[in-house]
């Protein structure tokens, strides 16, 4: 197994199998990736396109952002795919899994609270509750 260096894009409706080495596989139907794994370990990262989470750049090469942490991995890499050139980051430490993991939580969270009444609804029901 040989670590990946490159992703090449590959826009498609569903992901095909086996997944090659080397293409990040982007689903506009589902609005989300997978690819294998950069350290060459064959093991499949998914992640879910969304406003606070994962965004891809396509500007004739790939970007995803924010970094790649492969937490559900027992490599537990962790690297960027930027321009389609994969950066290297060393493992991450339990204790900064734990943290990626709460930053993601915590952008999920901001995410959902967009969607909450905003302050004039608020003020309304407090003058409300007071009345
Ligand atoms: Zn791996």
């Amino acid at each position: 197994m040989t670590p990946t260096d490159h992703f090449a894009a590959e826009f498609v409706e569903s992901f095909p199998s086996p997944l090659t080495p080397g293409v990040l596989y982007v689903s506009t139907k589902y609005s989300m990736t997978v690819h294998l794994c950069a350290c060459g370990c064959g093991g499949e990262v998914a992640v879910k396109l969304a406003p606070a989470r994962y965004r891809v750049v396509f500007d004739g090469n790939i970007s995803l952002s924010p970094s790649v942490a492969a937490t559900a991995l027992p490599c537990n890499s962790h690297y960027f795919i930027t321009r389609g050139e994969v950066d290297w980051h060393r493992q991450l430490s339990a204790r900064q899994t734990e943290r990626v993991r709460a930053a993601d939580q915590r952008a999920v969270a901001a995410q959902r609270a967009d969607f909450e009444p905003g302050w004039p609804v608020r003020l309304l029901r407090r003058l409300r509750g007071r009345a």
